[in-house]
């Protein structure tokens, strides 16, 4: 059994979306075993993306992850980490695969709708940004 932290981004609570992104995951088995729905602060928020910090877009991603409510939550299952990449779709909307979260809902690649740890190193970290306290 593997976990993951996914971010229901602001994007997607502003359009009443959080309901059918969670079934997305738990229609493929994964199990929810955390869930909490916050306005991320400035802190959190770098933290969560540090190793974007001077990318061009990074400013904006700030402003967007920070801008209203988000859901953060642990999702646990087999292959957890790879199946939710999977779910949710490449990071540009305009490449993520038909059926994909991004696909269905993304409108940018910056607003992208959701996020997903990319390895195990990453959820432990990103789980204890999130959660830990
Ligand atoms: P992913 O969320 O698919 O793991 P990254 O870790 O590369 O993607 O990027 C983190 C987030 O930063 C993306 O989900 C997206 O919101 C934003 N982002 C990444 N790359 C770009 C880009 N080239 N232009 C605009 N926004 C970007
Ligand atoms: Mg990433």
């Amino acid at each position: 059994m593997e976990k993951t932290l996914v971010l229901i981004k602001p994007d997607a609570v502003e359009r009443n979306l959080i309901g059918r992104i969670l079934s997305l995951y738990e229609d493929r088995g994964l199990k929810v075993t955390a869930l909490k729905m916050l306005n991320a602060d400035k802190e959190t928020a770098m933290k969560h993306y540090e190793e974007h910090i001077g990318r061009p877009y990074f400013e904006n991603l700030m402003n967007y992850i920070t801008r209203s409510p988000l859901v953060a939550l642990v999702l646990e299952g087999d292959d957890a980490i790879a199946l939710v990449r999977e779910i949710n779709g490449k990071t540009d909307p305009l490449e993520a695969a038909d059926g994909t979260i991004r696909k269905l809902y993304g409108e940018t690649k910056t607003y992208n709708t959701v996020h997903a740890s990319d390895s195990e190193e990453s959820a432990a970290r990103e789980i204890e940004i999130w959660f830990g306290r």
